[in-house]
């Protein structure tokens, strides 16, 4: 079977429907050899925020050395993204493996009744199980399916369990009053298992399973209490108190995220109480570098274009009350799409005060809300619209948006689903526009290349030589573009191939080099290096980053000048300029220079990959100036969020 035919056999699972209980799991991973006895577990149930505690988890303990699986859903674009090791997506070929070796096994148990036949949750989580085992996970972050007490993860016995906030979803399963929902949730609670929850309705059942069980039960509120800073966009303060304080930032948005990460955190202090090896620091990146698509997730901030995906009551409450918070006084232009068996009043009442126009649309699916009976809903705003695809209506609301606006769209993870893929695509046009317009400043015509132009780039091509390439690219750190050309002039007009510089006294080495900063240890790296490849490498200097990165004084902007310059291999050589300018134009979101690279790879098509270093050099010299960038004269200035927050900015003093 190819990848489609394997995702078309395991969608058509749908068809033996939702069996809540464990016999059809129990008797398939029994079959599969028990993979889940090989594993440890993190089980995590609840209404809302079950994501987000498993991806906080995730990258706290992955920051802390361990190699983990996560298991979530229901997927927002791709099937893959359901099974992941170490923030990896299981691969498409993994996905048919497992099919193929899995469907023998379930065919047999459906031979007798076909009632036995696994469904499509039931497979993916044995599929899931025992791609962990085999990929060696230390740890497994596992989120319910469906309620808890029969969904079919609940065959684990979990080091500890984490119940999030309870709310009324799939209230035909799972009972209609919340101390009935949140019997099932208390489902996953095991013998003598540690149980973080909140402090909130229905928690007495909660607590009689877990005095039943004498399970340890922990509360956020009681144990553990968060309160929060708001930072804007750029995400939150918590501090945490318990038996003391801490203090973590978190880049997740929205006012609800302080439970779930003070839930993760509990968890977190259970495993280290358990023996679990989870540093500060870990903990401290974990939170940090924590990412759960379309919650909250920031596209674009001027104007701010927001992918959400909120479809229940109490979540449209606290949506409407982060975005106001996010967002104070800014205009509101909604794109929404539901499924058919949500509240739909409930949340319209919710959203509707925060929005100057609603755009009503429905996903491609069969179960949607049609647009109109979306937009009747909202008739208490003074614009509705109805957009079909859910693409047509991210388009109009983006069109329509200045850029002091926001475009929130959220609803159905069918919505949040497409309007994601089309962001996406949105997005690496607004990349590849800033690179035309570039291009366009540039004109090598136009331009004095020959006194703007980097060092590097005209050394590479003025002798395009790898090693060349190598020697200066040392040279030039923390070192003018002029006296990197100057002193590499001079070096390779005295010593001209590694064997020879190998071989050059070092004095000598340091007297041709002193005009560059730090040319003692230079001179001794460059001698070390040359050594290497003449010894290691027969004279030629290696193109692959691993090798490249060994070398003395070697970091990946090094190597990848060498592989761009030197052999013309597509790379990109991520410089201060490189980094400082995407992230102010707000393309890209990162920290560090290996950041922007992995960024700029991703937003960019490879054919751009050589150019762009160059253009975002010669922008930063001449127009986007570390100080005082001259953003009047600039042509990305309508699309710079630098240019266009400073531009709010002042608008918002002259008003006050
Ligand atoms: S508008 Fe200003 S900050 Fe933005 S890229 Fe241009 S010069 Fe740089």
């Amino acid at each position: 079977m190819g990848f489609q035919e394997t995702l078309t056999y395991l969608y058509g699972l749908d068809r033996f429907g939702m069996k809540l209980g464990l016999d059809n799991i129990r008797a398939l991973l029994s079959r599969l050899g028990n993979p889940e006895d090989g594993l440890r577990f993190v089980h995590v149930a609840g209404t809302n925020g079950k994501g987000s505690v498993c991806a906080f988890l995730d990258s706290i303990l992955r920051n802390s050395g361990y190699r983990v699986g996560l298991y979530t859903s229901p997927h927002l674009v791709r099937f893959n993204e359901r099974i992941k090791v170490s923030g990896s997506e299981i691969p498409d070929a993994d996905v048919v493996r497992l099919t193929e070796e899995i469907r023998p096994h379930a065919e047999v148990l459906a031979e007798k009744n076909k009632a036995r036949h696994p469904t499509f949750f039931e497979f993916t989580t044995a599929m899931a199980l025992r791609y962990f085992l085999e990929q060696k996970v230390d740890a497994v972050v596992l989120e319910v399916g469906l309620g808890g007490r029969l969904d079919a993860t609940n065959i684990v016995l979990p080091e500890v369990a984490v119940i999030t906030r309870l709310g009324y979803e799939h209230t035909e399963h799972l009972g209609r009053t919340i101390v009935r929902i949140a019997k099932e949730k208390a489902g996953i609670i095991k013998e003598g298992t540690a149980t973080w929850t909140i402090e909130q309705p229905g928690l007495e059942a909660i607590d009689e399973r877990c005095r039943e069980l004498r399970a340890p039960l922990r509360l956020v509120g009681r144990d553990l209490t968060v309160s929060r800073q708001p930072l804007g966009t750029d995400g939150q303060r918590l501090l945490f108190t318990g038996s003391r304080s801490w203090d973590y930032r978190i880049s997740l948005l929205g006012t609800y995220q302080a439970e779930n990460a003070a839930l993760a955190f509990g968890a977190v202090q259970e495993l280290r109480s358990l023996g679990w090896r989870i540093s500060e620091t870990g903990v401290r990146k974990g939170f940090l570098k924590a990412r759960w698509p379309a919650r909250l997730q920031l596209y674009g901030r001027y104007p701010a274009v927001v992918l959400d995906s909120t479809h229940t009551t109490e979540g449209a409450e606290k949506l409407r009350e982060s975005i106001e918070e996010l967002f104070p006084k800014r205009r509101v232009h909604l794109v929404i799409g539901l499924l058919s068996d949500k509240d739909l009043a409930g949340i319209a009442s919710h959203l509707s005060p925060p929005c100057s126009t609603v755009i009503a649309t429905q996903p491609r699916t069969e179960r949607a809300y049609p647009a109109e009976r979306v937009a009747r809903a909202f008739g208490a705003v003074n614009s509705v619209r109805i957009a079909n695809p859910v693409e047509d209506a991210v388009e109009q609301a983006i069109s329509m948006a200045t850029p002091a606006d926001v475009v929130l769209i959220t609803g159905s993870l069918y919505t949040a689903g497409e309007a994601s893929l089309h962001l996406e695509a949105w997005w690496k046009r607004c990349a590849l526009e800033v690179i035309r317009r570039l291009k366009k400043m540039y004109l090598p015509g136009d331009f004095k290349t020959a006194e703007l132009d980097s060092a590097l780039g005209k050394i590479a091509r003025e002798r395009e030589d790898p090693f060349v390439v190598l020697v200066s690219t040392v040279i030039s750190q923390r070192t003018t573009d002029t006296t990197t050309e100057a002193v590499a002039g001079q070096l390779f007009a005295r010593f001209s191939s590694p064997g020879e510089l190998a071989s050059a006294p070092p004095e000598v080495l340091e007297d041709l080099i002193k005009p560059a900063n730090f040319y003692k240890t230079k001179a001794r790296a460059i001698k070390n290096i040359a050594l290497r490849i003449h010894n290691d490498y027969n004279d030629v200097v290696p193109e692959d980053m691993k090798s490249l990165c060994q070398l003395p004084l070697v970091g990946r902007k090094t190597a990848n000048c060498v592989r761009v310059y030197g052999y013309g291999i597509p790379s990109i050589p991520v410089d201060v300029h490189c980094h400082r300018i995407p992230n102010r134009i707000g393309i890209i979101r990162t920290k560090d220079e290996r950041a922007t690279e992995e960024a700029l790879k991703s937003l960019l098509p490879k054919e751009h990959w050589l150019e762009i270093n160059e253009l975002f050099v010669r922008h930063g010299q001449t127009t986007c100036l570390p100080i005082r960038p001259n953003c009047a004269s600039c042509k990305l200035a309508d699309m710079c969020e630098y240019n266009l927050s400073r531009m709010q900015i002042a608008q918002e003093n002259v008003s006050a």
